[in-house]
């Protein structure tokens, strides 16, 4: 077995709609191709002892062990890879699902498609898989040590991938709320919806918590120092730069027991607190000293240790933690216990789990003797022998929720002290004997007031009810259920994706906001180019659905980047499919139309339910996308008396038909006419029928998402199919005597469109420069031959420059063959230079004739026209 290429799907995909996180595994089964399991001796047998809890998968039998029946009556290997690598995955704790199994179209290379919940894990588990199974099939078994490696490599990757237990509350929150979520390309930053509509976070920093805030709360001296001044009741201390100071100190604050802490530390490092004498004193500041050159020198507060998280002006969380303890059980030592209590799954390193792994400092060991003990005591059964005299989880502490006990006062008090600092969301740490009763009654403290706060206490506090504070923050930056999203209109099809996405935005101009597209060309927002190239993947949808000044993104969604990596995003408000046909057939594993149809059917899939497909009615295998989706439906037809159309609009459907030489609107018993075809200059005066096809498809994107009638003609009057907006679209040049038409055209349907058009030039002779792109297939060439013949009275056949693996010739020497297939006395000739091609038919052009270019490179062909002297741009009108 081989595996010949991998593929990490992220968005919805040709596979599902609904499963974005997919890998693609394409794989050459080689000597395996003609042998199922059954006939492997041994691989059964070798496999279930491998993995005896592939046991639990029910695969097509639909019970526990379905699978591993289907391997014993003999499956294909690459079903059988499918199920390993799902089963590694569930092995490492990482819940997948989802695969699938294909043949190509190429016997014994099959398509494996699994579910990941970790991209390099999904892709790690896809080779272990391929490993495994060859394993069993060379020797009959896979060894123990390898598979536990494998294990621990996926774990290592979920974790090193983990987003915080913070951030991951956060984006749960999000995903639950339907509110898309992406991480940025630096500083842990993730972006909560799209476009103008966004909301970025930090952790728990949003971007409405102030800098000003952030930077009092980081000083703990000056916070106090607000906070006294505002009548808060905070801890009394000084600060000091030398030990020299540190008597005078503790005499201001009132004597021992003193707190000696680092000015500007954080977790807990560095702190002494309940210091008792002169050497415990100095060695404190010793400690503080490693983490900050000034030192705070505090009354200590006897009581408990709270955290008070406040969003957005209100408490939504209060915990209690407690430190880092162990729990004496007669028998044990207090370095058992501390052994065994790290066993706990729970607990992890650093941030990275619900609690963190108890771990002994300096000040663990003057605790454990002032409670009488060292670490090989047996405590008596039941009593609590604490290991750290401060709480924070990161050294180990747990956390207890106490939300609903704090007294109102307090809760009074927390929020108004946040405002004071001016923290959209922070946590206070107060210290007091019970948080039930009032501060001030208590000799209560606000030690202090932290910004980006962990989360994780209230989310998983060990003992208690866990709070959806994600929920708070949620509701802060999308209050009111505010969108979080922005119109995304997305456009497919085999041909005028570029064309009507830039028609669509320009529509959609017109209501004045800012819109960002994307196309062949590149990537624009409002008038300006963002980056050139051909941008119709999941990586340009994320340019314009990142930016912050995007109002509405119309993007141009081809099948390469559905293919390659999914949609960019889950779901659009209009998806507009406008036609199917061959082209691009026998790459990526797409082999026929019908295939093509189900890849480009994920544009019309993966919108909203109360959103819009907006299909060709006229094209049987993109009306019939309307059995697949659960959005709305509009119909656009160039048939006034289109049945499906007909009927659509009696159940109250609305639809965009030509009629009558107008482009309508139909809805209810109402026909709003926009404007005549002819009015329309994309449409070169009525005279090329597709580009009526497209403006409808267009028009009709836009009213669906209320865009007025008035806007949608303005839109269509003003777009031009010039050079500056539509390169290589219909672009017709008047050169005096005779006109030349540059076009895109590139596979069979496009230049039947262009046909059209062409073959109402009636005045003089049609001169044809044509040629296809070197990856189709040799049966579209002589199509295009055929074709041709049909349209020009003169041909001149050309090559592209970059032949894409063909030899050269081949392409010419196929499309000759389909000309004279259909027209033996056709005049034609070869001329494989595309400059040369083009020279030669400008310079034989007689007067009133047309010569229509069909180039690989649009701008070298209109570079070559403008070299003849005056040139007019035309835009054809009644
Ligand atoms: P974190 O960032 O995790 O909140 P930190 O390093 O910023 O911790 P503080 O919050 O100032 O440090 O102190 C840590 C803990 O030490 C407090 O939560 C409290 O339990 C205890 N503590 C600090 N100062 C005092 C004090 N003056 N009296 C009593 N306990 C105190
Ligand atoms: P690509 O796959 O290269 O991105 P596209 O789908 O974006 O192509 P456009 O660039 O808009 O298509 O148009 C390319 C050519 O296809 C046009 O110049 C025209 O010849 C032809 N074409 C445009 N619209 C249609 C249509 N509705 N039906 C058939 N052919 C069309
Ligand atoms: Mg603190
Ligand atoms: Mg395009």
């Amino acid at each position: 077995m081989r595996i010949l290429k991998i593929q990490t799907l992220r968005g919805p995909n040709y596979w599902s709609i609904r499963r974005h996180k997919l890998i693609v595994m394409r794989l050459d089964l080689e000597t395996l191709t003609e042998t199922p399991s059954n006939e492997i001796p041994g691989f059964y047998e070798g496999l279930v002892e491998a993995l005896p809890s592939l046991e639990g998968h029910y695969c097509s039998p639909g019970c526990r062990g379905g699978f591993l029946m289907r391997v014993k009556e003999g499956t294909m290997m690459g079903h059988i890879v499918e199920h390993v690598a799902l089963e590694l995955q569930e092995l490492a704790g990482m819940h997948v699902g989802f695969g699938r199994t294909r043949e190509t179209a190429t016997p014994g290379i099959f398509q494996v498609v699994i579910e990941y919940l970790n991209e390099e894990a999904g892709r790690y588990a896809g080779r272990a898989a391929v490993r495994l199974c060859q394993s069993i099939v060379d020797r009959g078994r896979y060894p123990k040590a390898e598979l536990e490696q494998d294990i621990q490599d996926l774990k290592d990757f979920s974790r090193d991938a983990s987003l915080g237990p913070s951030t991951e509350a956060i984006v749960k929150e999000a995903e639950k709320r339907g509110i898309p979520w992406m991480p940025l390309e630096a500083r842990f930053l993730i972006q909560l919806g799209y476009g103008v509509n966004q909301k970025r976070m930090q952790a728990t920093m949003t971007d409405n918590t102030g800098i000003l805030g952030v930077e009092l709360a980081c000083d703990k001296e000056a916070t106090k120092r607000i906070l006294a001044a505002a009548g808060a009741p905070v801890p009394r201390g000084t600060v000091i730069n030398f030990l020299d100071d540190l008597q005078e100190a503790i005499e201001y604050v009132g004597g021992y027991p003193i707190v000696i802490k680092p000015l500007d530390g954080n977790h807990g490092r560095g702190i002494t607190i309940d210091i008792r004498s002169w050497e415990e004193a100095e060695a404190a500041y010793e400690a503080a000293r490693q983490v900050s050159r000034s030192i705070i020198v505090e009354r200590y507060y006897v009581g408990r240790d709270h955290r008070v998280l406040v969003v957005n002006g209100k408490v939504v969380a209060v915990a209690e933690r407690v430190p880092a303890h162990v729990i004496g059980n007669g028998r044990s030592t207090i370095a058992e216990l501390i052994e065994e209590t790290n066993l706990d799954p729970n607990r992890g390193e650093g941030h990275d789990n619900v609690l963190t792994k108890i771990e002994l400092d300096r000040t663990s060991y003057q605790l454990l003797e002032r409670q009488g003990y060292t670490l090989n005591s047996v405590p008596p059964k039941g009593t609590i022998c604490y290991l750290r005299a401060t709480a924070n989880l990161s050294t180990g502490g747990s956390a207890v929720d106490r939300t609903d006990e704090i007294h109102p006062e307090n809760l009074w008090m927390a929020q108004r002290v946040v405002k004071i600092i001016g923290l959209d969301i922070a946590g206070l740490d107060i210290v007091t004997s019970d948080i039930s009763r009032p501060l001030r009654e208590m000799d209560g403290v606000i030690v202090e007031v932290n910004a980006a706060p962990g989360f994780r206490m209230h989310v998983a506090p060990s003992q208690g009810i866990p709070r959806n504070v994600a929920g708070a923050v949620m509701d802060m930056l999308f209050p009111n259920e505010q969108s979080s999203q922005i119109p995304i209109l997305s456009v497919t099809g085999t041909n005028g994706k570029t064309t009507t996405t830039r028609l669509l935005a320009h529509i959609y101009k017109q209501t004045g906001k800012v819109v960002g597209y994307t196309t062949t060309d590149g990537t624009y927002i409002g008038d300006y180019l963002v980056e050139a190239g051909d941008n119709t993947g999941p990586q340009s949808a994320h340019v314009i659905l990142q930016d912050p000044t995007v109002e509405v993104a119309v993007l141009e969604t081809a099948r390469g980047g559905i293919l390659r990596s999914g949609l960019g995003f889950e779901a659009a408000n209009v998806g507009v499919v406008l036609n199917i046909a061959a082209d691009h057939l026998g790459i990526g594993d797409i082999d026929t139309i019908d295939q093509l149809a189900n890849l480009k059917s994920v544009v019309a899939e993966a919108v909203f339910p109360d959103g819009y497909a907006v299909l060709n009615a006229d094209d049987r295998r993109v009306a019939a996308m309307s059995e697949k989706t659960k959005a709305n439906i509009a119909y656009f037809t160039m048939n006034p008396d289109s049945e499906l159309v007909h009927k659509h609009i009696q159940k109250g459907g609305v639809a965009a038909v030509y009629e009558n030489g107008y482009l309508s609107i139909v809805k209810g018993d109402w026909t709003h006419r926009i404007e005549r075809a002819e009015q329309i200059p994309i449409t070169m005066g009525g005279r090329a029928p597709f580009m009526i096809a497209n403006a409808l498809a267009a028009s009709l994107a836009a009213f669906v998402q209320n865009v007025t009638i008035e806007q949608i003609r303005a839109g269509l009057k003003s777009f031009r199919a010039s050079v500056s907006q539509t390169p290589g679209r219909m672009n017709l040049f008047n050169l005096g005597n005779y006109h030349a038409l540059v076009d895109y055209a590139h596979n069979p349907a496009s230049y039947e469109a262009v046909g059209a058009f062409v073959r109402n030039w009636t005045t003089g002779v049609r001169i044809g420069v044509v040629g296809g792109p070197g990856d189709r297939r040799d049966e579209d060439f002589v199509t295009l031959g055929k074709l041709a013949a049909q349209i020009f009275n003169y041909i001149i056949i050309k090559e592209d420059d970059d032949t894409r693996g063909r030899p050269r010739g081949s392409a010419a020497e196929l499309i000759t063959q389909g000309i004279t297939q259909v027209k033996s006395d056709c005049r034609y000739e070869s001329i494989l230079d595309e400059t040369q091609a083009i020279n030669k038919a400008l310079d034989m052009a007689p007067d009133n004739s047309l010569v229509v270019i069909l180039p690989e490179s649009v701008t070298r062909a209109i570079k070559l026209i403008r070299l003849r002297g005056l040139v007019k741009e035309e835009i054809l009108q009644q």
